[in-house]
């Protein structure tokens, strides 16, 4: 009987297609192959093989492509992710599958050369300085042979025409040289080598007392309908370990053991960050512990470089790789540890294709592959925090900062009684501390999580708002580059001397403050101090930042002023005082993670002062000192904080104690939008434990020209959502024209 292969697509295809195999080739699950497609070719991976008399009607595949295949832990990866977002699988097998054709294309081949014992034809000058230096037999690269010899590359060419020389290819250097766990350990505190070996005792259990039952169902809260098998084959199950220490307690330093640990037992590391706390310090870091710096990956690496760290993983030859989320996709050959670095980032969920959150897939690759997962934070989510209180997750705590630094003290600026001056932002008591700290030689860093110039620009004369056109939002200004941005789609336009709306002349106001407005204040106020913006706008993009980054740690500047960026992981060890300025930005947002959000955001920006030698402090500005995210963040009393907001969640249903899906409904109507919406909700026949609200304007009812509606449900934690989701998407009404629908699961953004 002929064979059919069941072949997965890289496009936005839900299911594999069947494919005959022509006689004379032999394919396995997971091999990448070249199939005709309509009137094309493209590539796809073979995802089953059967026998069935229904092949000899098939197209057939056109043949295997020389590249390894898709190993089995990607493609249960790539399962599992489809089943729990929903995305189309096709789609989900786009983030693991590097296409041949856009790979290692033009890489360029190092060629080196040695002398082949031949003597040249026509020995002139030139190539006899060539042979001398050649003689000693060392291969050598072409250009540093000629550099050597000081003549022109055409004459070693000539040479090798000649069979003088010989020429082979040469291995490209190495991505990342291999580090060495034992290169420079730092003295631990004892508190941090108790963690190191609770962190490493619950990595290698013993198999006689291991405890099989206790960690669990490794997954996420809210996954545990789909998939919770452990693998077959494997005794005890590696935990997922949540590593909680505040601010400073050196978190850091603990893993590195682990990972330590890992690598001496010959297998691979992955420690996955924010992308941008991906910076030079954290890889210089890496190479005081380790000796070199790990192989990165994130958006900024080259096409040439990605398919070297691919092949360099997957051959097992990368020991340690510190990656951006999508890292979690590499074909690692022994995976033996996955750390998520501040895993109750937002960054960690991508908001656009396939919906995913990064530290959720952690656990799961992790479960695939049977490696432990570590999920560090000073501020875990709520998600992880409950896992860990009811076993799930197991628990390694750092309460202290290292070296005896204290946490910074925290005080709020009541902005009801101690007003800034009328135009400016900054409250006489924080300009005097600012004051005091640069005078003493520190750094203050001033908080406000606003870009740009100012959120809101109006016209004084006829009260007209600027607003994006294809969004609704307001539109920023940014001073620097004299324009009036969005913040959504990107749009901008230079800021207009006249009101478009009613033509008065420079009559323009700016409404609120952005980090640029708080620079402009503090050169008034502080001429002579070097002040740093930060914020992702950055002029100068991504590898400008990181060096900005760079110049504060080493005390490059007085006062820093940025937006959350600057909270994210950084060490700024000559920071003494953080300035919020507007702490309850967060608060009034219909997010059910507001109060969750603005607390961490809170307390990891105040925990980046007194990091060094000199203890810290905190002012925080606020109109609600009052409301309990803040009263908790003076207080110091984070467990409490965690205590109420556990309880509030679990009251209302919502995760991890219940579980949420999003419907985002857009089309460039805004009719069309809200029918389908309403047509969708109307074939929801929402069962037991389920509910479905909406359709509702989104807040940000209009992105990039699109109207945009959201449904969300609501279920009890027992209900099968992605079953619900897909039976409802099945039976609910047929997407037609430019409509569009996004399924977000775990939404993490309710905008
Ligand atoms: P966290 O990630 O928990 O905020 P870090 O790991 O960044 O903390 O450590 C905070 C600071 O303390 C860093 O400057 C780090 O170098 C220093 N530090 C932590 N542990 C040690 C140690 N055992 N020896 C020397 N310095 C340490
Ligand atoms: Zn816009």
């Amino acid at each position: 009987m002929p064979s059919v292969t069941e072949i997965l697509i890289p496009l936005a295809l839900d299911s594999a297609y069947s494919y005959a195999v022509p006689a004379g080739l032999t394919l396995a699950v997971g091999d990448v192959v070249q199939i005709p497609l309509g009137p094309r070719e493209t590539v796809g991976v073979v995802w089953g093989v059967r026998e069935s008399p229904a092949g000899s009607n098939l197209r057939a595949v056109t043949g295997r492509l020389d590249v390894p295949p898709l190993a089995g832990p990607l493609r249960e990866l790539v399962d599992w992710l489809a089943r729990y977002t929903l995305a189309p699988k096709g789609s989900a097998l786009a983030m693991a599958l590097r296409l041949p054709d856009e790979a290692a294309q033009g890489e360029t081949v190092r060629i080196g050369v040695r002398a082949s014992g031949k003597p040249p034809a026509r020995p002139t000058t030139a190539r006899t300085k060539v042979l001398a230096v050649a003689a000693d037999g060392a291969m050598r690269g072409k250009s540093a042979l000629a550099k050597e010899a000081g003549v022109s590359l055409s004459v070693v060419d000539g040479l090798i025409d000649d069979g003088a020389l010989e020429a082979t290819a040469l291995a490209p250097e190495p991505v990342a040289l291999p580090p060495d766990p034992d290169h420079a350990r730092v003295p631990l505190s004892e508190a941090q080598a108790q963690a190191v070996r609770d962190l490493i005792a619950m990595m290698n259990p013993a198999p006689a007392d291991a405890p099989t039952d206790a960690i669990g169902d490794p997954l996420p809260e809210g996954t545990a309908p789909v998939a919770t098998a452990a693998p077959p084959g494997h005794g005890e199950k590696a935990p997922t370990i949540l590593l909680e220490g505040v601010t400073g307690s050196g978190k850091t330093e603990v893993y590195f053991e682990a990972v330590a640990d890992c690598v001496r037992r010959g297998r691979q590391a992955l420690i996955l960050m924010p992308e941008i706390a991906l910076t030079a310090q954290f890889l210089d870091r890496f190479a005081e512990r380790f000796g070199v710096r790990p192989a990165t990956w994130h958006s900024g690496i080259g096409a040439k470089r990605r398919e070297r760290i691919r092949a360099g993983v997957a051959a097992g030859e990368i020991a340690v790789v510190v990656g951006a989320r999508s890292a979690l996709f590499l074909p690692f050959a022994k995976l033996g540890i996955i750390v998520v670095d501040e895993e109750h980032e937002a960054a960690y969920k991508q908001e656009d294709g396939v919906h995913y959150h990064a530290r959720d897939m952690a656990v799961v690759r992790g479960r695939i592959e049977n490696c432990p997962v570590v999920l560090a934070s000073a501020t875990p989510s709520i998600e992880t925090r409950v896992n860990a209180t009811r076993g799930r997750y197991r628990h390694v705590g750092l309460p202290e900062r290292f070296g005896g630094r204290r946490l910074p003290d925290i005080a709020a600026i009541d902005m009801r009684s101690d007003k800034p001056e009328r135009g400016s932002f900054i409250a006489p008591a924080l300009i005097a501390a600012v004051r005091e700290t640069v005078a003493a030689g520190d750094q203050a860093l001033l908080f406000l999580n606003r870009r740009g110039y100012a959120p809101l620009t109006l016209c004084r004369a006829c009260g007209h708002r600027y607003q994006c056109r294809n969004c609704s939002t307001w539109l920023v200004e940014h001073r620097f580059r004299k324009a009036l941005v969005c913040h959504q789609c990107g749009h901008a336009e230079r800021r207009p001397e006249s009101c478009s709306e009613c033509g008065t002349f420079d009559n323009l106001t700016p409404c609120g403050p952005g980090v640029e407005r708080i620079a402009e204040e503090v050169a008034a106020l502080f001429p002579d101090k070097r002040v740093i913006v930060l914020s992702s706008d950055f002029p100068g993009g991504a590898e400008r930042l990181r060096a900005e980054l760079q110049t504060v740690a080493e005390g490059g500047c007085d006062i820093v002023i940025g937006t959350q960026l600057v909270a994210k992981g950084h060490n700024f060890p000559h920071l003494t005082l953080v300035g919020v300025l507007d702490a309850d930005i967060g608060l009034t947002s219909g997010d059910p993670r507001a109060a969750e959000r603005t607390f961490q955001l809170l307390q990891q920006v105040t925990g980046r002062a007194g990091r060094g030698e000199k203890p810290g402090r905190a002012l925080v500005q606020t109109f609600q000192p009052e409301h309990p995210v803040i009263a908790a963040l003076l207080s110091g009393d984070a467990a409490r904080f965690y205590e109420e907001e556990i309880a509030a969640r679990e009251a209302a249903g919502l995760p991890p104690f219940g579980r949420l899906a999003a419907l985002i409904v857009s089309a460039n109507d805004r009719a069309v939008a809200e029918a389908h919406g309403q047509a969708l909700a109307r074939a929801s026949e929402p069962p037991d434990g389920v509910m479905v609200l909406g359709p509702a304007e989104a807040p940000l009812a209009l992105v990039r020209g699109r109207y945009r509606f959201r449904l969300l449900v609501k279920t009890e934690r027992s209900v099968d959502l992605q079953s619900y989701l897909r039976d409802w998407i099945a039976r609910g009404p047929k997407v037609r024209g430019n409509v569009k629908v996004a399924i977000d699961v775990d939404p993490q953004s309710f905008l």
